[in-house]
């Protein structure tokens, strides 16, 4: 069994950066850069938006947070992030979610450029994916297909099988794999809360790719022998013996589903290490689409 090192993997995907980045600046064509900007105080997004600018920094990426107060208006929003789009040194805008209820996220994703979205949001990238087009992957997806990717995990005619189906993992993660490509190619099972019994459909998976937000929802006795498993969730469980009294596990039960497995991703330290490496990469695509270079 092969524990998927997700922080092994995403630094390699920054490491790669960096030394892109380097060799653009010192072709004086500058540097790519990401705008982002929260709204209000919830904490685990300001946390999210400082981990984002810190990895900016460290691979040399430009990188401005504007931090908007709770009672900022639809339109305030709209307005910067219009503003955002014409501001040519930043190549990359993200509104980070969820956005007060006040406001619309739909409204605020679809102000974005398209050209600039590098969270992959927008209807027209959305569409885009479907289609087989080239465009920004939703960045947690993009994690998973990289580890896959990496890990020399074959994917063309092998029965991938997604629990959930939310706009961010699910389907474009499961739209992803369809696709007749290379590290795609797959047959993509999606189910979700409306199945009776999920168990006989993970059973069938050469690769299971958990995305519920239920800790340790998946056991062993519903995944076959040697499937390689994907662990898209976050959950924090109580735990009185760690220290913050709390512990973060997946959506899959790594201790019974390793025995079984080939191939799983550790909860944390899989794919939740990708996104932001993703996001990097997603600023780095959008910065040489605009440079066209
Ligand atoms: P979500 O929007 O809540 O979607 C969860 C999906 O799971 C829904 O489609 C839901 O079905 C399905 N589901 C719930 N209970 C089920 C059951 N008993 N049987 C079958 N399907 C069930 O969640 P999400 O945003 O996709 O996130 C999923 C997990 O991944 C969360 O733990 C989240 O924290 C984590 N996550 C991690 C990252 C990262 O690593 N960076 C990024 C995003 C999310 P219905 O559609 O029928 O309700």
């Amino acid at each position: 069994m092969t524990i998927i090192d997700g922080k092994k993997i995403s630094n390699e995907i920054k490491e790669e950066l960096k030394i892109k980045i380097e060799n653009a600046k010192s072709k004086g064509l500058g540097v790519p850069g990401l705008a982002a900007i929260l709204v209000g105080e919830n904490p685990a997004s300001q946390v999210y938006v400082n981990s984002k600018k810190k990895a900016c920094e460290k691979i040399g990426m430009n990188s401005v947070v504007e931090v908007l107060s709770e009672k900022t208006t639809e339109t305030e929003l709209i307005n910067l992030v219009k503003k955002y789009n014409e501001t040519e040194e930043f190549n990359g805008i993200l509104v980070q979610l969820p956005l007060p209820s006040h406001i619309s996220e739909q409204k605020v994703i679809e102000a974005i450029s398209p050209e600039k979205d590098v969270d992959g949001f927008h209807p027209v990238n959305v569409g885009k994916l479907v289609i087989g087009l080239e465009t920004f992957y939703p960045c947690t997806p993009y994690g998973i297909i990289e580890l896959l990717r990496r890990y020399r995990i074959e994917t063309a005619g092998k029965h991938v099988v997604v629990v959930g189906r939310s706009n961010i993992v699910g389907k474009p993660i499961a739209n992803m794999l369809l696709q007749k490509k290379e590290n795609a190619n797959s047959i993509v099972t999606i189910v979700h809360s409306a199945a009776k019994d999920i168990s006989q459909f993970t059973k069938q998976a050469d690769i299971l790719i958990a995305a519920i937000g239920k800790p340790k929802f998946i056991t062993a006795e519903m995944v076959k022998e040697g499937v390689a498993v994907i662990d898209v969730g976050i959950n924090r469980i109580n735990s009185p013996e760690s220290k913050r009294g709390y512990k973060i596990v997946g959506d899959v039960d790594f201790d019974s589903v390793s025995q079984k497995a080939a191939y799983i991703t550790p909860v944390p330290g899989g794919v939740g290490r990708m996104t932001i490496a993703m996001l990097l990469q997603n600023t780095y695509n959008a910065f040489i689409k605009q440079k066209e270079i």
